[in-house]
């Protein structure tokens, strides 16, 4: 995962910038993001609500609101520039070539429709099978998200099942026609603890045996921690950081992905320690700041933050980080 321009990359977002246009004005949801995803990556997007992380990939899906358009930059999957096709055409790559799934099941599960029906429905509208084989296929799948009694839910209706069950419903759903890449946005926030920790691991062990390259959408850095591979950090729409999952838990060079690390419990201390949230709010995206969008909240801000915005700079291989504390000039040891 990184900016750059890598061939062979499953997919390429390039200085992408994506608005929404409202009464009071344009709201710059997504502000020059790249990212790209290579083949069997699994790569974490994490950042408080209103940093565009969601609707980065909405973009990717081409399921953004009525006001919202993609200003410009460019989304690459498998070679095609995804904004050139027509919508018959992403209808089919929705679903077959990527799946996403929601933090609420019940806004892409039909309510009239039972689990069965949908599943079968989706399967051969995209894999052209037979009924009965359809019908076969999405009982295999909801074996395969651990569901029990696969036949039994199959004529239920999704108010039937447990939250738990419609988010596993809900992840056959998105990998029964086998996508190229899985994009889970929030897909265990509503869910207890104990249930969040099954998603989370059925995620991993779905992603060992089938190789789908996964993004996941979170603002929870602890959800990320031993799944993915490479994390970007968004702020204000915003890349702040990325790099390796070592990279950020062991050696990150932004105040606001430290300021989030602070505020993720550590299990494996034993010693009581407070946890430090961030203090402030995240910045008005029609109002944008001049320079970084962190500087009202950060507190190593210097006055040069208050007047230009960072560049990405260089910290290492594949890590970066927009924060001026990395300039070569910034004072030794600040970061
Ligand atoms: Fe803080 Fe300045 Fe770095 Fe922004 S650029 S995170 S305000 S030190």
């Amino acid at each position: 995962m990184n900016g750059a321009a890598v061939p062979m990359s499953l997919l390429e977002i390039s200085h992408l910038k994506t608005s929404f246009f409202t009464h009071l004005g344009e709201v710059k949801a997504v502000d020059d993001v790249s990212i790209s995803l290579d083949q069997g990556e699994t790569l974490g997007i994490v950042g408080e609500s209103g940093s565009g992380k969601s609707v980065a990939m909405l973009s990717v899906m081409r399921l953004l609101s009525d006001n919202g358009r993609i200003v410009s930059g460019g989304i690459n999957f498998r070679g095609r520039d995804i904004a050139k096709l027509s919508e018959r055409d992403m209808e089919n790559l929705r679903g077959k070539q990527i799946g996403m799934i929601f933090q609420d099941p019940m806004t892409s599960l039909n309510p009239v429709f039972t689990i069965g029906n949908q599943l079968t429905e989706m399967i051969s509208r995209h894999l052209g099978l037979r009924k009965k084989d359809a019908r076969g296929k999405a009982v295999e799948m909801l074996s395969a998200v651990m569901i029990p009694s696969p036949d039994e839910r199959m004529r239920q209706f999704p108010h039937e099942l447990s939250g738990g069950m419609r988010q596993r419903a809900m992840i056959a759903m998105a990998l029964c026609c086998d996508p190229d890449i899985l994009i889970a946005d929030e897909p265990t926030t509503a869910l207890d603890v104990t249930i969040q920790a099954q998603i989370i691991d059925l995620m991993k062990d779905l992603k060992k045996r089938t190789g789908t390259s996964v993004i996941l959408i979170t603002h929870d850095l602890g959800v990320v921690a031993g799944l993915c591979d490479n994390i970007c950090v968004m702020y204000a729409g915003r890349i702040a950081e990325r790099g390796s999952s070592t990279d950020i838990f062991h050696n990150s060079k932004h105040p606001y992905t430290k300021g989030l690390l602070a505020s993720v419990p550590n299990p494996k201390k034993l010693t009581r320690e407070r946890l430090v949230p961030i203090k402030g709010a995240p910045p008005d995206l029609l109002r944008p700041p001049e320079g970084c969008a962190f500087a009202p909240r950060c507190g190593q801000a210097m006055r040069i933050c208050f007047l230009r915005r960072p560049p990405l700079f260089k910290v290492g291989d594949l890590h970066g980080a927009s924060c001026f504390l990395n300039h070569p000039d910034a004072p030794p040891e600040a970061v």
